[in-house]
């Protein structure tokens, strides 16, 4: 499953998420930027996205975010989800491929702590975008 960030897909109207951190006891100081990232299959329905996270200029962190609820991704996984080994997509966590260059639980706090009704809508937007923008170049 190849992941691209939505900025590459819908340009100017994309606005990456930052904020600086000071003085966090689980966080470098600097400024942490959120890249979302969503899978290019037009026809897949993962409803997720995988969220970079860069700490001044550097890859730092992969952390996924899947809006809806549990039950949702159980049945669209079917049977596989009793599967223990299957990641879980219902809410954040860090990808297997994170570089973990920050800390995992002091990242997802920041994550969950940034978390609003405003970005969800937003990571929702894009994803319909991006699935959109893919189903046109594919036709
Ligand atoms: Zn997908």
């Amino acid at each position: 499953m190849e992941f691209i960030p939505a900025g590459e897909i819908i340009g100017e109207a994309h606005q990456v998420r930052t904020v600086t951190i000071k003085q966090s006891p689980q966080l470098p100081d600097g400024e942490y930027s959120f890249i979302d990232t969503y899978c290019a299959d037009p026809d897949c329905d993962c409803r997720k996205t995988m969220i970079q996270v860069m700490h001044n200029g550097k890859l730092v962190s992969i952390i996924n975010y899947g809006w809806e609820s549990a039950t949702f991704y159980e049945s669209w996984m079917g049977s596989s989800a009793k599967d223990n080994s299957m990641p879980k997509m219902h809410g954040a966590s860090i990808d297997i491929t994170s570089p973990d260059l920050v800390g995992r639980d002091g990242m997802l706090a920041l994550f969950n702590a940034l978390l609003n009704d405003i970005w969800i809508a937003k990571i929702k937007r894009h994803y319909d975008e991006v699935k959109a923008a893919m189903s046109e170049r594919t036709k």
